[in-house]
C-alpha cells in the first residue's frame, strides 16, 4: 500500500539521518536491499542482463569510458552517493520515494567500518564457524554494535586503522561469514527490506563501533599472493591447517568445509599438492571419495584452475 510505503520511507529517512549523525555515510536502498537510485549513465539500449546482449560483454572495461563514480555530479551512483550530510540525504530520498532502507557505506573515514555477516542461510553455521577462528587466532569480538537481519543472521560492525583497506569477500574466511568492506555497504538497522525489518540487536544499540581485532584485521587483509608456490615458506602449516578444517566438520557443514578448503588450497597455489590429502580427510569425515573429488573439482574451477 502506498501509505504504508511513504511510512516506510520516512521511517528509513529518520534512521538514515541519525546514522548520519554518528558520522555514517548513507544511501538509500530499496526493497531488494539494492541502492535505490538507477544509474543515470545505464541507457536503454544496454541491459546486461538480457542474453542477446552477451556479443556486447567485453573481458575487460573499455578503455575509452572509466567507470563515472559520481564526478558527473548526478546520484545512481551505488555507494559512492553515500554521504553523512543531512541535506544531500534528504535530497537523496526525495529522489527515491520508494526507498524503505538504507546502506551504510564501509571503509570510509572517521570509522572506516567494517561489516562481519554472519550468514545462516545453506545450513553453514557461521557463528561457530568465527567462534572457531577466534580461538585459533586468539581474539575476541569486543563489545560492539550488533545488526539482526531478518533472515537470522548478524552484522557485526567494527572499524579499520586508516592504513588499511579491507576488500569485501563471501566466504574467504569461513562459510557462511561475508566481509563488508571498502566499496561495500551494509543494511542499515531500521531498514524495511521484502524479507523483514533490519534491527540493532538489545543492549548493542549505544554502543560505538569497536575497532577491530589485529589478529583479525590480519585475516582480512587480502590474501598476499605467493609467487612461486614451490618455495613459499608456509605451505605446508598452511596445507595442514585446511586439512584439519575438514577433519573438524560435522555432518552438515562437511562439503561447505572441504569446498571451502580447496578453493583456499587453490588460491594459495596448492590445489594440487593438497588434493589427495583433502580427499582422505573429507572420507574419513563420512562423505564418500567420489564426493568429495567432485567438490574438489568444483572449487578447482571456481578458483580459475583445471580440476
Ligand atoms: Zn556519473
Amino acid at each position: 500500500m502506498a501509505t504504508t510505503d511513504r511510512q516506510a520511507t520516512t521511517l528509513a529517512l529518520a534512521h538514515a539521518l541519525s546514522a548520519a549523525e554518528r558520522g555514517l555515510a548513507v544511501i538509500p536502498l530499496s526493497r531488494t536491499k539494492l541502492p535505490a537510485l538507477r544509474s543515470p549513465h545505464r541507457s536503454s539500449d544496454h541491459t546486461p542482463n538480457q542474453p542477446s546482449n552477451r556479443s556486447s560483454h567485453h573481458d575487460a572495461p573499455e578503455p575509452a569510458a572509466p567507470p563515472c563514480r559520481g564526478e558527473c555530479g548526478r546520484p545512481g551512483h551505488g555507494v559512492y552517493d553515500a554521504t553523512a550530510d543531512p541535506a544531500r540525504i534528504r535530497e537523496l530520498f526525495t529522489a527515491a520515494p520508494w526507498a524503505t532502507g538504507y546502506g551504510i557505506a564501509c571503509g570510509l573515514p572517521p570509522h572506516r567500518l567494517i561489516g562481519i555477516d554472519l550468514d545462516v542461510k545453506s545450513g553453514t553455521d557461521s557463528t561457530s564457524a568465527l567462534r572457531e577462528l577466534a580461538l585459533r587466532h586468539l581474539f575476541t569480538i569486543p563489545p560492539t554494535v550488533v545488526v539482526l537481519t531478518p533472515s537470522g543472521g548478524r552484522h557485526i560492525w567494527l572499524t579499520g586503522p586508516p592504513d588499511a583497506v579491507i576488500p569485501n569477500s563471501a566466504s574467504r574466511l569461513a562459510p557462511g561469514i561475508d566481509i563488508r568492506g571498502a566499496g561495500g555497504y551494509l543494511v542499515g538497522p531500521g531498514s524495511r527490506t521484502d524479507h523483514g525489518v533490519y534491527a540493532t540487536a538489545p543492549g548493542t544499540e549505544h554502543l560505538v563501533p569497536a575497532p577491530c581485532p589485529p589478529s583479525l584485521l590480519r585475516l582480512l587483509l587480502p590474501p598476499p599472493r605467493a609467487p612461486h608456490p614451490a618455495t613459499h615458506p608456509s605451505v605446508g602449516n598452511r596445507g595442514q591447517g585446511l586439512v584439519q578444517f575438514v577433519l573438524a566438520a560435522h555432518e552438515g557443514q562437511r562439503n561447505t568445509r572441504l569446498f571451502w578448503a580447496a578453493c583456499r588450497a587453490y588460491e594459495n597455489g596448492i590445489g594440487r599438492a593438497l588434493r589427495a590429502p583433502l580427499i582422505d580427510a573429507a572420507v574419513h569425515t563420512g562423505l564418500t571419495e567420489h564426493e568429495a573429488r567432485a567438490t574438489i573439482a568444483s572449487a578447482a574451477r571456481m578458483t580459475g584452475h583445471r580440476p
